[in-house]
């Protein structure tokens, strides 16, 4: 396969990656490296990248992308299933977001599947939650969004963004796969939910369901790259460029338009991080004036 693309095909559609791990990207099909799938992504009609954090120590080169890139932004966060040897205490976490000026907190959030099972060695739930728990803390003091990943914990996250999270600076449960009534929950606390490749899948029947039930002014679209890569891509490492994929998905599951989809899950995306709405295009910016 070669990674080339249509230029002519750099279309009117208006997309967001709203979460990506642009520091883990396999870019062996790339002779440019990042840039060049940044590229192939910009050809699709991504007009900006969410570069995630799964640890502090991931900083500096998220950082030195979004210096490189005036299209990507990025988060500060320790995932709940990284390994750490020490925990960082909630000072730390402060400092760390003080220093980097990241637009979110995450990812950070509970991950009770992975913690349940054989996977081992894997981080332990209580460890996780006061993990999680000073991740909100400090998001809170820091006016700053966060970006969950939730899974089995339908309860414990809950109860977590509720006592800490203000609906007024809210946040979101990525690559969503739990239940409606658990999004309806997060979206009455200032929630978005955003849907990863999984909603392509043949399987996925159940998401498919909540792409057509959440309401459209709540919705975020992400690829979770280089995890989870949609259909027809299947099999291969996910890249940002593919986020159209899961847009065209909901589209069809909605009956409506592409376009309609791009530009509200665009525009959502500005109203959630206020912090990268500089980077918004202006196309973008006059839809929020008459969405939000
Ligand atoms: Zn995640
Ligand atoms: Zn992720």
């Amino acid at each position: 396969m070669n990674n080339s693309f249509n230029v002519s095909s750099a279309s009117a559609v208006t997309l967001v990656d709203s979460h990506c791990h642009l520091d883990q990207l396999d870019l062996s099909g790339y002779a440019g490296g990042l840039s060049e799938a940044l590229d192939a992504a910009r050809a699709q009609g991504v007009r900006q990248f969410m570069a995630i954090a799964t640890d502090m120590g991931h900083l500096d080169e998220l950082v030195r992308m979004a210096r490189q890139h005036d299209d990507v932004v990025y988060s500060a966060g320790v995932h709940p299933m990284t390994r750490l040897e020490v925990e960082y205490s909630l000072d730390e976490i402060r400092e760390y977001i003080e220093r980097f000026e990241p637009v979110a907190v995450g990812e950070v959030g509970l991950d009770y599947i992975v913690a349940s099972g054989e996977q081992t060695p894997y981080v332990l739930r209580d460890v996780q939650y006061e993990r999680f728990r000073n991740h909100l803390i400090a998001a809170n003091e820091g006016e700053l969004p966060v970006i969950v990943h939730t899974r089995g914990a339908k309860e414990d996250t809950l109860a977590l963004i509720r006592e800490y999270t203000d609906p007024a600076i809210g946040g979101v449960l990525h690559c969503f796969t739990e239940d409606i009534d658990m999004a309806r929950e997060a979206i009455r606390h200032g929630f978005y939910i955003s849907l990863s490749g999984i909603v392509t899948f043949h399987s996925a029947e159940n998401v498919r369901e909540l792409a057509r039930q959440i309401p459209l002014d709540r919705l975020l679209i992400e690829t979770d790259s280089p995890y989870l890569a949609p259909v027809p891509h299947r099999g291969k490492p996910n890249e940002p460029r593919h986020v159209i994929e899961v847009a065209r998905t909901i589209a069809n599951v909605r009956g409506i338009s592409l376009d309609e989809v791009a530009m509200q899950t665009t525009a959502n995306f500005y109203r959630l991080f206020r912090n990268a709405a500089p980077q918004a295009p202006q196309a973008v910016l006059d839809q929020l004036g008459n969405l939000s």
